[in-house]
């Protein structure tokens, strides 16, 4: 989830601590709520004054209890060697923006239920301190306002809880499915869904509460956290179809079997008439007729300048062969995207597993045809499983060999 328009505060445990200027909202309901509501109703006689202090110091432990929150799930992942990017908070809470995807069922697990753990710990602190307050102390304010704390964390760790992507309780609905179906995509792209059906009923609920003439602002921030849930559960499905797709197509399925090869000594203008029917297909360039010794992909050049095009020859401007990365055509796709992502290649040489042979390549427009966008539910067509990978691992970019 990326949330726009935020300014760094600060850094806690390492991770770049942000807030959303929407935040003043939260900030202003909150003391609203406290100084206008709680405390009357609890002490009607207490001076306006020693209302709002308090309710702009419940309002800072607020925004604490939800950046403990946070920071439990960020300093959990860390133990998972998966890195938080920043903490965010905002107008519907906290996100701890992770780096990468947890690389096991158990650290999704873990990394999930750290935030709600945090919260946890937070209402029993805050329950203490109650207490504590109550019985040692002669404030009457203090501990109105650890209790409301104390119920906030409560309600924090609670709600998080519904098994829905992204909430917490989804990501632990997703360790779980994770575990059972050994497929982590899948079982990201389920736990999605069940957010979509929660996001989708919270709006439902709240807009007929709504047209019935209930006007109170919790109806209207269920349908706001509704839609919220909703957009984001929906990409969430299309993150995990399109990656579980990709983990599901080998490389042989896009690629062009024995590119006709064409001599390097062609000028780039011969070369691109000479390929003109498969713009895509990245072709091995020979030189008196041997093994390839550089490889060019067509549609690259059309935008060469039409002078420079005669004058060039293809050979001088291609990817020498020793450079241009490999892959297997067994490989997932998906593990050559993630292999060679700092690359960014625009052409792969693909070889047979058993041979060690090179049988064709694959362009980076034909990698592009596997990222088609999947329908609403994230369904995909034609999901081609593998046998099993290559056991002898990924070939070493550019090399050529494992
Ligand atoms: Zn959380």
């Amino acid at each position: 989830m990326n949330v726009p328009t935020s300014i760094r505060v600060g850094r806690i445990f390492g991770v770049p601590v942000q807030i959303n200027l929407s935040i003043l909202f939260v900030a202003a309901f909150v003391v609203w709520t406290v100084a206008f509501q709680i405390l009357p109703a609890v002490y009607e006689d207490s001076g306006t004054r020693d209302r709002l202090a308090a309710a702009i110091a419940s309002s800072l432990l607020f925004f604490i209890s939800i950046l403990a929150h946070e920071v439990g799930h960020a300093v959990v992942a860390r133990r998972h060697d998966v890195e938080t990017e920043s903490i965010t908070l905002w107008f519907l809470g906290g996100v701890a923006k992770l780096l990468r995807q947890a690389p096991t069922p158990r650290a999704e697990f873990q990394i999930a239920a750290a935030g709600p753990a945090a919260s946890f710990i937070m209402a029993l602190i805050f329950a203490g301190a109650t207490w504590l307050t109550n019985r040692f102390t002669g404030w009457e304010l203090m501990p109105v306002v650890l209790a409301w704390l104390a119920a906030i964390n409560l309600l924090l760790a609670v709600s998080n809880m519904f098994p829905a992507a992204p909430l917490d309780g989804g990501r632990v609905l997703t360790a779980g499915l994770w575990k059972r179906l050994g497929d982590a995509e899948l079982a990201r792209l389920l736990s999605a869904r069940c957010g979509m059906i929660l996001g989708g009923a919270m709006t439902i609920a709240g807009s007929i509460a709504i047209m019935f003439g209930r006007y109170g602002f919790g109806w209207l921030s269920i349908v706001v956290m509704g839609l919220f849930l909703l957009f984001s559960a929906r990409s969430e499905v299309i993150g995990a179809a399109v990656r579980g797709r990709l983990n599901h197509i080998p490389v042989a399925a896009l690629m062009t079997r024995y590119p006709t090869p064409q001599p390097g000594s062609l000028s780039v203008a011969h070369y691109l008439s000479a390929t003109a029917s498969n713009p895509n297909v990245a072709t091995p360039l020979t030189h008196w007729g041997h093994e390839p010794v550089a490889y060019a992909l067509p549609n690259r050049l059309s935008g060469m300048d039409p002078f420079a095009q005669s004058v060039t020859t293809i050979g001088s401007i291609a990817i020498p062969a020793d450079v241009v990365p490999r892959a297997w055509s067994t490989e997932p796709l998906g593990r050559v995207t993630e292999r060679l992502a700092q690359l960014q290649p625009t052409i792969v040489v693909v070889h047979d597993p058993t041979t060690g042979a090179e049988i064709g390549t694959i362009s980076s427009e034909q990698f592009g045809q596997a990222l088609v966008v999947p329908d609403y539910w994230g369904r995909l067509a034609e999901l081609v499983r593998l046998p099993e990978d290559d056991p002898r691992g990924p070939l070493v970019p550019g090399s050529g060999r494992r």
